[in-house]
């Protein structure tokens, strides 16, 4: 069979411990043999960070503006700990971080459901992916912690020079304070990456805030949603069927857990990072959950929610096979070089990130699977764990099939 071509590089950002070892295997097994693979490649290693006083990550940010789409292995985040064990020259920033401030957007997060593995909320039939507003709110405040009473005021000064000030409380007892601000501009591609994502998945979208409590801060998230769809996706939602709808957090709640799912529920910084590990744990498991960040002006970025893995890794330096779950890791590349081939008009790469995702799950549905699920599988389903590698194998097995 000769190899699919393709004719844009896709962005690969290699990453650290056990991914960085599934990252090899699965592109040896599942992509190499098949695809004739174009990549413009960062190494996001820890290692290489610091040896480029982390100057590959913006190069990879970069690169994933200039070509669009991006596919990223799991890297480590330095803390103190990482300081000592990799002799850093500086506790690097989270890479996470750095490429969303480079790129900005969104971040949508979706669970891969099988029909062996039976969400907790047994009305849900289909996934639900949350997206989460990733600037500002309560991850950028600015906070006081005071013993004494006394007057607590918020102000602004304009660059007019037009000050606005207001008082917050008349403290009888010392207390807590917190100030927190959101742009109009990150909101505004927050609202565009949204509406774009709901009509490339062909899905409806729920957005809420609590804009009933919050007057100005949260009513300024719903209007902005509000003029951004009106505008500009209002039509191309009716020519699709599609539904946008706006209700109140406590409402969505409920109505999420009496859904059947399949739909994309939009949520502020704070919301969206709480609902991403409740929806995600009810669906099965942080190893099944696939992670894309899409910026406003169209550029896709794939990898998994989870980790390194490091537990595991510590294991296979000593040698053991591990039982790590590599489905977000191969979801990451079934997505990116789908993406790469419906923007290149390239129906062969396109159809083969859909094969890979169609081989894994049948591998899943044969009962092979990792340890970390076969746990959750209904009682009467016939399973077997098997390690990382021969699970890989096993689907290049049947991937190989669907492609002949
Ligand atoms: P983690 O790597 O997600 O792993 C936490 C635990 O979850 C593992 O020990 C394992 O449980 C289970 N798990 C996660 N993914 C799994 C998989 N694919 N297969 C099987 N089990 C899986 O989180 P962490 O241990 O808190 O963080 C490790 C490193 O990853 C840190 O340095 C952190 O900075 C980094 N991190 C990176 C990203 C990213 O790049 N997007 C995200 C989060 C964390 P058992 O040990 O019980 O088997
Ligand atoms: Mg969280």
């Amino acid at each position: 069979m000769d190899k699919i071509k393709m004719t844009t590089p896709l962005v690969e950002m290699d990453g650290d411990e056990m991914t960085r070892i599934l990252w090899k295997m699965i592109k040896d097994e599942l992509i190499l043999p098949f695809v004739d693979l174009k990549t413009d490649y960062y190494d996001l290693g820890l290692v290489h960070r610091d040896e480029t006083n982390d100057q590959v990550t913006i190069d990879a940010a970069n690169a994933n503006k200039k070509y669009g789409v991006a596919v990223k292995c799991a890297t480590i985040t330095p803390n103190v700990q990482r300081m000592s064990e990799y002799t850093l020259k500086e506790m690097w920033k989270s890479p996470n971080a750095t490429i969303r401030s480079i790129m900005d957007g969104t971040v949508f997060r979706k669970p891969i459901v099988i029909d062996s593995i039976k969400p907790v909320v047994k009305n849900w039939k289909k996934a639900i992916t949350i997206a989460r507003h990733a600037y500002g709110d309560v991850y950028k405040a600015a906070e006081i912690r005071t013993t004494e009473p006394g007057i607590a005021k918020m102000t602004f000064t304009g660059k007019s020079g037009k000050k606005e000030e207001i008082v917050i409380q008349d403290m009888k007892c010392g207390g807590i304070l917190q100030g927190m601000h959101n742009l109009d501009s990150s909101i505004n591609s927050f609202a565009h990456s949204c509406f774009k994502y709901a009509l490339d998945t062909n899905q409806d979208l729920w957005f809420s805030t609590k804009d009933t409590i919050s007057k100005k801060y949260d009513n300024a998230f719903k209007q902005i949603f509000e003029e951004v769809y009106e505008e500009h996706y209002k039509t191309k939602f009716e020519k699709a069927g599609l539904e946008y709808f706006y209700t109140l957090i406590d409402d969505a709640v409920a109505r999420v857990i009496r859904s059947e799912g399949g739909f994309i529920w939009a949520c502020k910084n704070y919301d969206g990072d709480v609902m991403s590990d409740m929806v995600s744990t009810a669906f099965g498991s942080l190893a099944m959950m696939t992670s894309v960040l899409v910026s406003p002006d169209g550029n896709y970025e794939y990898e998994a929610a989870h980790g390194t893995v490091t537990r595991h890794y510590y294991k296979y330096l000593k040698g053991e096979e591990t039982s790590t779950n590599p489905m977000a890791t191969i979801f990451a590349w079934s997505g990116a070089l789908t993406k790469r081939g419906e923007m290149d008009n390239l129906p062969q790469l396109e159809n083969f990130g859909k094969m890979i995702e169609k081989a894994s799950i049948q591998t899943l549905d044969d009962g092979i699977m990792t340890k970390d699920i076969v746990g959750l599988v209904d009682s009467d389903k016939k399973t077997v764990s098997v390690t990382s590698i021969e699970f890989i194998k096993a689907i290049r097995k049947r991937l190989t099939k669907l492609l002949a």
